[in-house]
């Protein structure tokens, strides 16, 4: 692989924009960035693109994705994920959490160890960067569009089970932290370094905060799933946006949440703490109609997918989408938009200093977007474009 030169148009590093810059890859890798293209020699065989009127940015991560083109992580083949990293990386995500729903130890298992061969093989499309396990270990009050049978208390030995010879790979669990039994296996997680996210849960905002000493530190798509916000007890989303230390996620497809609320979670807790995720399931990039999530039939009309029942079950969303709704409709500055759906969640799951920005040593990981309309032009993965 030859190398590739950025210049022209407008690069966001992940932290801060460059106008007129250039960025070198080479060998899959950012190589350089410069302040200004004339700094940047370019050599016989170089691939040179003008970038003129568009954004480069960092490549989206995904760390909360179940489906796409027609297949879901709970297909438990590498082919579903194969599908499914092809499909996003046309909207702009170049990385994502393989993530499990609510399921026999078994069926969860088999997903697993599917995102694991999908892992070692590579995709061809957005890397695999892990698993994340929505459940079981929720509470059914809360339990949204997850099998409510197949929900099971905490315990290591069920977590075991799941995961086998794959526990390395899981960087995130969603669990209700007021379950019993949920504060041992958070403790556990915490410390092998693992993302423990509060969802699906009915925590009170004082449960809430000894979740937080027992080492769940996020929240699953905020508001959804949870207790409401009362003034009188904040409950989860009133800790995740007031108590130090927590960081959230939003589906921000304007269905999810209201405008207002996207930019009220982009106020408290601000890009560092807030990343955007998708919740996709598998009609995203197909168009509506009847589909399956966890084992229920999905109605998706008009882009929304529920149950029979009318609760929302997941999302079509991609996350270019998301970045264009909450700059557009919740008024959030394009840089941090652009950040919490690459440095943000990059770092949520300890794949920053190689995901989520465009600097040296960084993987070169992609996504162009036309300056006009923040439609996506192409991406790039480890050096390669898509
Ligand atoms: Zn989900």
């Amino acid at each position: 692989m030859g190398r590739t030169i950025l210049k022209g148009g407008r690069i966001f590093t992940g932290r801060a924009f460059v106008e007129g810059g250039a960025v070198l890859i080479d060998g899959g890798r950012i190589k350089a960035v410069y302040d200004r293209s004339d700094q940047c020699e370019t050599r016989p065989g170089d691939d040179v693109r003008d970038i003129d009127g568009m954004i480069a940015a960092p490549g989206f991560v995904d760390i909360h994705i179940h489906g796409a083109m027609g297949c879901d992580a709970m297909d438990g083949t590498y082919d579903a994920i194969d599908t499914i990293a092809r499909a996003i990386a046309s909207r702009g995500t170049t990385s994502f959490l393989v993530t499990t729903m609510t399921a026999s130890i078994d069926d969860t298992y088999n997903a697993i160890v599917a995102a694991g061969r999908a892992m070692k093989r590579g995709t061809s499309g957005a890397q695999v960067l892990g698993v994340h396990m929505e459940g079981p270990f929720i509470n059914a009050d809360h339990k949204g569009a997850q099998m409510e049978s197949l929900i099971l208390p905490p315990s290591m030995d069920a977590y075991r089970s799941m995961t086998g010879e794959y526990g390395h790979i899981v960087k995130r669990v969603t669990l209700a932290p007021e379950v019993e039994g949920a504060l041992e296996i958070s403790r556990y997680l915490h410390k092998n370094g693992i993302l423990v996210s509060a969802g699906h849960t009915g925590a009170s905002y004082d449960e809430m905060r000894r979740a937080y000493d027992a080492g769940v530190t996020h929240t699953t798509h905020l508001f959804n799933g949870m207790n409401p916000i009362h003034h009188r007890e904040p409950g989860a989303p009133g800790a995740a946006l007031t108590q130090d230390g927590w960081t959230v996620e939003v589906i921000a497809d304007t269905v999810h949440l209201h405008p207002a609320i996207l930019k009220m979670a982009w106020l408290c807790k601000g890009a560092d703490r807030c990343a955007l995720v998708t919740d996709a399931i598998e009609a995203t990039l197909v168009g509506d109609g009847v589909y399956e999530l966890g084992g229920q039939k999905v109605i998706v009309k008009g882009g929304q997918a529920r149950l029979e029942a009318g609760n929302l079950a997941g999302s079509t969303l991609t996350l270019d989408k998301a970045v264009k709704n909450i700059v557009e409709a919740a008024g959030i500055p394009l840089a941090d938009a652009l950040k919490m759906a690459s440095l943000t969640p990059a770092g949520l799951i300890g794949a920053d200093g190689r995901k989520g920005c465009i600097e040296q040593g960084y993987d070169a990981d992609i996504v162009l977007l036309d300056e006009a309309d923040l439609s996506v032009n192409g991406a790039m993965i480890a050096g390669k474009w898509h």
